[in-house]
């Protein structure tokens, strides 16, 4: 392992003797071995040398840094909401709509589960992370945490992965390429403001550095008496906490909860997918209506035409819009059958010793799998913004169809699925002094 000023050392050997202070010491969330992290300079990043999953990433003034983004994603948002989004007009008839149109029509058209899903992920969880990183990055500035710190801290973790606003975006410009042909199209200034809104989002979670955010919060917190930095954390019966990152001493008896933050604690207690592969089943019986019925009825002219998610796939082959039609084919079809069967496969395999891949393989298979889940959702994104849209009566409008709800599903339960699967399963039959799998710590 480098000693160099450029790659910081994360202490992960338990033959090397060196002091280091429990402050320092997390457990990775991935591969569960117990680390210790260097002394890290504004810039840079540690990253865990038996899986590679970046364990902290430190920035110069966070809290300023988080702050200042924070409100320009508020503002961005603010203005969005306030604004119209898309104009539309066909045959001297046209519509105007606001963002919060592509949910609130949803639910005139019977459709309220979607346009729930639409309004959380859109709207309503990047504003409750905004608010919340807002809230706690003032308090770091005043010297204390403001009331209620910690609960609102704990939310944060649960929240990110649900916001979807730059899937929105894709969304969005999916919907205006397919409406752009037969009709005039006219961007209002929120469609801009919006496009703002996602990449500020986009940076403020990337700017926000939990394992100093909880620091701050509570320092005097620390790793228990006796951890062995290069271990693992469940052979010296320690768990770390995945939402605050403490590492905690496990309880003879009884749940265990963590010592700063006061979430359930999730021991490995061996290889166990039942909850995954529950959600999967589900996901793969939502999966056959999703598909079956139509996801939008289009009238045009006094005729009604349903139209299925390969239907609407088809139909931009015909039109020659390639690069539209792989777009929807990979967000709608082959992404979720994917993530189906990259799960299931990571299922069986964990409990097979002799099957194929290194842990290695494995991890970066989970890490795709988790990775594109929430970019399925851009086929419901793109029907709650034509059916806003387009409502001219007899002449040309789109409803929603029942496959809407049934898809919307499958993304939810297949991203729960992978949330669901324990990483450490992948690590359990591995040897972690194994050096072939060691990755150096990076620097950015
Ligand atoms: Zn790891
Ligand atoms: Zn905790």
């Amino acid at each position: 392992m480098s000693d160099s000023p450029h790659t910081p050392a994360i202490t992960a050997q338990p033959h090397r003797r060196r002091t280091v202070s429990r402050r320092r010491l997390r457990v990775c969330h991935e591969c569960d071995l117990l680390v210790a992290l260097p002394r890290l300079a504004p810039g840079q990043k540690a990253d865990c040398p038996r899986c590679g999953h970046t364990l902290v990433r430190r920035h110069a003034n966070p809290a300023e840094r988080s702050l200042a983004l924070a409100l320009a994603t508020l503002t961005a948002l603010a203005l969005s909401v306030a604004f119209p989004f898309i104009g539309f007009e066909l045959s001297g008839i046209g519509n105007r709509i606001e963002l919060t149109d592509s949910a609130s029509i949803l639910i005139g058209l019977h459709q309220p589960l979607v346009a729930l899903c639409v309004l959380l992920t859109v709207i309503i969880l990047p504003l409750v992370y905004l608010l919340s990183v807002s809230w706690l990055c003032a308090g770091m500035l005043l010297g204390r945490p403001l009331p209620r710190s910690r609960q609102i801290a704990r939310t944060l973790r649960h929240v990110t992965p649900w916001m979807m606003a730059d899937v929105f975006v894709i969304g969005t410009l999916v919907s205006l390429i397919k409406v752009v042909g037969m009709a005039d199209i006219e961007l209002g200034m929120s469609f801009w403001t919006f496009c703002a809104f996602a990449l500020l989002l986009l940076m403020t979670t990337q700017s926000v550095d939990k394992d100093w955010l909880w620091f701050s919060l509570d320092r005097r917190a620390m790793a228990p008496p006796g951890a062995v930095p290069g271990r693992t954390a469940s052979e010296q019966n320690l768990c770390g906490c995945a939402t605050c990152g403490l590492v905690n001493a496990l309880p003879a008896h009884g749940k265990a909860r963590c010592r700063r933050c006061d979430e359930p604690l999730h021991p490995w207690h061996g290889i166990n997918n039942q909850a995954t592969l529950a959600l999967l089943a589900a996901s793969v019986i939502m999966y056959l209506p999703a598909n079956l019925y139509p996801i939008m009825v289009t009238t045009s002219l006094g005729s009604s035409s349903p139209s299925t998610i390969i239907g609407g796939v088809l139909l931009f082959i015909q039109h020659g819009d390639w690069p539209i039609a792989f777009i929807i084919f990979t967000a709608s079809i082959l992404v979720p059958v994917c993530k189906i069967l990259a799960l299931l496969w990571l299922c069986y395999i964990v409990r097979h010793e002799q099957a194929a891949l290194s842990p290695m393989s494995r991890i970066r298979l989970y890490r795709i799998t988790e990775f594109v889940g929430r970019w399925s959702m851009v086929d419901v994104f793109v029907v709650a913004i034509l059916v806003a849209l387009i409502r001219n009566g007899n002449l040309m409008s789109i409803e929603p169809g029942p496959a809407a709800l049934a898809f919307a599903a499958v993304v939810v339960l297949t991203m729960l699925a992978a949330m669901l699967f324990d990483q450490r399963a992948i690590w359990a039959g591995a040897t972690h002094n194994n050096n072939e799998n060691r990755k150096e710590p990076n620097h950015v």
